[in-house]
């Protein structure tokens, strides 16, 4: 190895680190090596090689020994992670991502990064795309028009969950309107379509609560 080489800078903290100060990650690049190759015992050059090949790489995530020691970073454990044509996460730390759809920067953090890829079992090179509010509306579209998939409004516990689903959004046009499909659908003889009346009716006082006086 050359002596020239630039000291590598922690992608957690940006500071530069010399090989001294990241002991946890070449202890990780040790074991992973020994796991991987089967090799009883791993030479200190083989693993600044290996360490030096990863600072190449943009998408290496580890961290120093302060950050680590600062709870700044999470150690990982490649081990536990799915990754074959990207490197495993040796450290999480929070991430500034921008959401796809509102374009709002937001924090990926370090424990849900670890969820991920050691808990859920997601492929390394996977990430949160959206912010927590445009992935929850997400889920609430995906919920609806599973809902709304081949509905039939004789299907009245599915009614119940439409019309809740749009009660809970507060919003009330959409709920009358499968309210009123409802009715229009009722089979006289059965007492199931019983709630639609008084469902519409509770829908009536919310909007004339909510709508201000003029
Ligand atoms: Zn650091
Ligand atoms: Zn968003």
């Amino acid at each position: 190895m050359s002596s020239k080489k630039e000291q590598p800078k922690c992608p957690c903290c940006g500071q530069p680190r010399h090989v001294s100060e990241c002991r946890t990650f070449f202890d990780q690049l040790r074991a992973l090596a020994r796991h991987y190759s089967g090799i009883g015992s791993v030479s200190r050059t083989e693993v600044t090689d290996m360490y030096y090949a990863h600072q190449g790489e943009v998408r290496i995530s580890w961290a120093c020994d302060a950050c680590l020691e600062a709870g700044n970073a999470l150690i990982g454990v490649p081990e536990k992670q799915l990754f074959c044509d990207f490197s495993p996460h040796f450290a999480y730390f929070d991430r500034e991502k921008v959401c796809r759809v509102c374009k709002e920067a937001f924090v990926f953090d370090k424990g849900e990064q670890q969820h991920w890829y050691e808990g859920l079992g997601f492929w390394v090179q996977a990430t949160r795309v959206y912010c927590r509010q445009c992935q929850a509306d997400k889920k609430q579209r995906d919920r609806i028009s599973q809902l709304l998939h081949g509905f039939d409004y004789q299907d009245t516990d599915r009614l119940k969950e439409i019309v809740s689903f749009y009660l809970e959004r507060k919003e009330y046009d959409k709920a009358k309107h499968h309210l009123t499909l409802g009715k229009k659908h009722r089979q006289r003889e059965s007492d199931e379509y019983a709630w639609l009346d008084g469902w519409a009716a509770e829908i009536k006082e919310i909007v004339k609560k909510e709508t201000p006086n003029p």
